[in-house]
């Protein structure tokens, strides 16, 4: 941590997470400027003039370079040529989570991964709300660390969606229970087209963890698996739990005979059968296994996990039962953003389907799907910039292919081509900006359109 009262400090964008970091910081009594290449909307300008917080827009000048040191918001790349004037100058590049967490004082339970962050830190909320556990929720997930940070308390855990731009930028952040849910390729172009350097920052998150720590991996995820074992060797690491739900772990949670088992200081406990978890889906199981073994490390007790695995009904616009109309149910994935994500949502269901895919492509690799495709999609309806390669990847695959200007069309070519019986998906492995705001402007498009039907 450093004393950052009277520091001079400039933060790098200015959307939610710079916004909130700029804020707390001049709380502290930090001399703080806020600079952005782009734009910043007009009701933060009014109030970064009504704290007195100063500010510049479409452009850095030279006061942006002169900073003790700068918080990077997780939207601006490493790459660009002011965070390079820092790096090269020998100052310090704080991410917004690094500096929120200097103001923290409960323990911390992190996670990351490519898919399911946001569903397992709501899951990890649901659950300390069903526990009666005093907590604060905070990262990606609607509210930035720095918003909640300031009610923070010893007494207080503190959960946490970190996502691998965040973690690029730390130096103390230390949680008490780390947990790395899978790491399949994704914003790659932020890591020079690297997967590994993609993976190295995801494992940051354990990078300051003690002995008495906990790190929560997936069994399944060869890289994951790999890293931590390869940890295991070494004498003082912080202890590990697996979950899987294909194999046995050594400690950890997993599954025998359709029942979750959780196995902590080689002691088995049955904890309940997989039918009673809510949520669907191989990934949602090992979402819930991963959420289970979070509350275990952090005292909470067998009925209550169990209470909060039947219960927790999931996140919006993450396989999102919006309706059902003559038989035929419409489900909104509008956050599956790149294939591993969308793989699950179709290993999620047994059902045929019309499957609605596209939007702004990020060199993805459709054929991945192939299997998934052949077995369950009878209907491919494309959308958005991706048309063209998803028709020469997948056409051959399926029965009918059909290509849509809007969501409208999209939708009701789904309707046209489902019975009773079968599903209409939205699960576009694609990123929304050619023709939305973001996903949930694309997942809430589709869901009036559903409910118009
Ligand atoms: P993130 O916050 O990491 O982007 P979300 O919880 O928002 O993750 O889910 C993103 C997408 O990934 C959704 O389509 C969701 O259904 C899917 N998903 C959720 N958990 C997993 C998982 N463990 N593995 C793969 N995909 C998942």
């Amino acid at each position: 941590m450093i004393e950052v009262k009277d520091k001079h400090i400039v933060v790098i964008g200015a959307a939610r997470s710079g916004v909130a970091i700029a804020k707390l910081l001049h709380r502290k009594g930090a001399d703080v400027f806020v600079t952005d290449n782009k734009g910043i909307a007009n009701p933060i300008k009014q109030q970064f003039s009504e704290l007195g917080i100063s500010f510049e827009e479409k452009g850095h000048t030279q006061k942006a370079e002169q900073a003790d040191f700068a918080v990077l918001s997780p939207g601006v790349p490493t790459k660009v040529p002011l965070v390079q004037t820092y790096l090269k100058a020998g100052k310090d590049i704080f991410s917004e989570l690094e500096v929120a967490s200097w103001f923290n004082s409960g323990p911390i339970i992190a996670v990351t991964g490519s898919n399911g962050k946001t569903t397992v830190t709501s899951w990890l909320d649901h659950t300390w709300k069903k526990a009666g556990r005093d907590h604060i929720t905070g990262g990606n997930i609607g509210n930035a660390f720095s918003d909640v940070v300031a009610s923070s308390t010893p007494e207080k855990d503190t959960l946490l969606e970190v996502s691998s731009f965040q973690l690029d930028h730390i130096a103390s952040f230390h949680p008490q229970v780390s947990m790395i849910l899978n790491i399949t390729p994704d914003h790659l172009d932020r890591y020079d087209g690297s997967f590994e350097k993609y993976a190295a920052a995801k494992f940051r998150i354990f990078e300051n963890q003690a002995t008495d720590d906990w790190i929560i991996y997936h069994y399944d995820d060869p890289v994951i698996r790999e890293k931590v074992q390869s940890f295991q060797k070494k004498k003082s690491t912080p202890r590990p739990l697996a979950f899987s739900s294909t194999e046995e772990v050594p400690e950890g949670a997993f599954v025998r005979d359709q029942t979750i088992i959780l196995k902590l200081n080689q002691k088995e406990e049955q904890l309940m059968p997989i039918s009673e978890v809510q949520l669907n889906g191989t990934h949602n199981l090992n979402n819930g296994l991963a959420t289970a073994l979070a509350a275990r490390a952090s005292e909470i007790k067998n009925d209550v996990i169990r209470e909060s695995l039947r219960t927790f009904e999931g996140v919006e616009h993450r396989l999102e039962h919006v309706r059902t109309v003559d038989g035929v149910k419409y489900i909104n994935d509008s956050k599956a953003t790149n294939i591993n994500a969308v793989w699950y949502a179709l290993d999620s269901f047994n059902m045929p389907m019309a499957l609605i895919l596209g939007g702004r492509g990020k060199g993805n690799d459709y054929t991945q799907l192939a299997d998934q495709i052949r077995e369950k999609v009878h209907t491919i309806i494309a959308i958005g910039e991706a048309r063209p390669i998803i028709e020469e990847q997948l056409k051959s695959l399926v029965p009918h292919f059909k290509t849509a200007k809007t969501m409208n069309e999209a939708v009701r070519m789904g309707k046209k081509s489902t019975k009773r019986g079968e599903i209409v998906m939205l699960s576009p492995a694609c990123a929304s900006f050619d023709m939305f705001d973001d996903y949930e402007h694309r997942g809430n498009e589709f869901k009036r359109i559903v409910n118009g039907l």
